[in-house]
């Protein structure tokens, strides 16, 4: 029967750890700070930010909320970088994408000081994590790690097929990967023969944006199944092609008109060995990986181990 890696259990222990650490800061009079800032009014950014914001009150983070209207400009948003790369009560800035389009997200994220680049998503960080060096790596990529690892699922040596490349998600992750001795393939859009490379995964991670895209068939029966997908499906049609007869799914459908499904069809689920249930997976461990990196931040600014 494949096992589930559940990340509820998994955030819950590394967010345990992170308010440990805290706790030790708070001896040397030390209090890591995140800023976030949420731009307008996008209703699914209110609520990852306002989950980002009250798991720093949880762990005793201090959290400063900079709501800009939507009719900011990007030479605002500059400034407003500046000052908090200036401020030294601020460990860590994040800024909640996506931006409204007349803002250039891209020289934003590039002001960002790299120490206190949380997101992991500034070119600096991004080649300290290919070179080896110790960086601030992104979120949702390091939480794959960490369930792979606290799960005790073995990566050396293990044949990683990563399908997805971007450079929140995919390509992070495979770094991390290689980093872990894995033997990693990297897949696209433009890939020959997925399926031919799925089927050779030991540990198969799926971050494409496609609802179900990997069917049973294109899997390794035993193989430890990653879906970092976050998709939801709105329509009764949808919904039938994954969930008909699924009575828990059934009730979220008909009480909020929607259900989230990742990347993975979860009838392949049943042939693997193990895997991130979604919701309930990988998701769970982007926020307590946030966390982790502002107290990372926070002590790598101040010459603390
Ligand atoms: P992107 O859209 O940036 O990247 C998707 C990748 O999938 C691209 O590299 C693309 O290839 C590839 N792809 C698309 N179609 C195919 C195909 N038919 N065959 C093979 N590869 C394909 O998405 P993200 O990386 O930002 O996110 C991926 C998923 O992860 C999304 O569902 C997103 O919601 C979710 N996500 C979840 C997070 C969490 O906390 N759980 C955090 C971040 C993302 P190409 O480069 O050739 O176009």
């Amino acid at each position: 029967m494949a096992r589930i890696l559940d990340g509820a259990a998994l955030a819950a222990a590394i967010k345990q750890e992170v308010a440990e650490e805290v706790r030790g800061l708070a001896a040397l009079g030390v209090k890591p700070g995140l800023a976030a800032v949420l731009v307008g009014h996008v209703p699914a950014s209110e609520i990852y930010v306002r989950n980002k914001v009250q798991a720093c009150a949880e762990l005793g983070i201090a959290s400063d909320l900079i709501t800009p209207p939507d009719t900011v400009t990007t030479a605002e948003m500059h400034a407003l970088v500046a000052e908090l790369n200036a401020r030294d009560d601020i460990d860590g800035i994040l800024i909640q994408l996506p931006l409204p389009p007349h803002v250039d997200s891209k020289s934003l994220l590039d002001a960002i000081d790299p120490a206190k680049d949380v997101d992991g998503f500034h070119p600096v960080n991004a080649g300290r994590l290919l070179a080896g060096r110790p960086a601030l790596a992104p979120c949702t990529p390091a939480g794959v790690i960490e369930i792979l690892k606290r799960s005790e699922i073995p990566i050396a040596g293990q044949h990683a097929v990563v399908v997805g490349r971007s450079d929140i998600v995919g390509k992070p992750v495979a770094m991390l990967l290689l980093h872990q001795n894995a033997t990693v393939t990297i897949c696209h859009s433009k890939t020959h023969d997925l399926p031919a490379l799925t089927k050779q995964a030991d540990i198969l991670v799926a971050a494409i944006g496609r609802p179900g895209f990997i069917t049973p068939e294109m899997i390794k029966p035993g193989a430890t199944l990653i879906d970092v997908g976050m998709n939801r499906l709105a329509t009764r049609e949808e919904f039938d092609r994954f969930f008909k007869g699924n009575a828990k799914r059934e009730a979220a459908f008909a009480k909020r008109g929607s259900v989230v499904i990742g990347d993975i069809d979860p009838r392949a689920f049943e042939l693997s060995g193990a895997y991130t249930p979604v919701p309930g997976g990988v998701g769970l461990l982007t926020i307590a990986m946030l966390m982790a990196n502002t107290v990372r931040a926070t002590k790598m600014r101040r010459g603390l181990r």
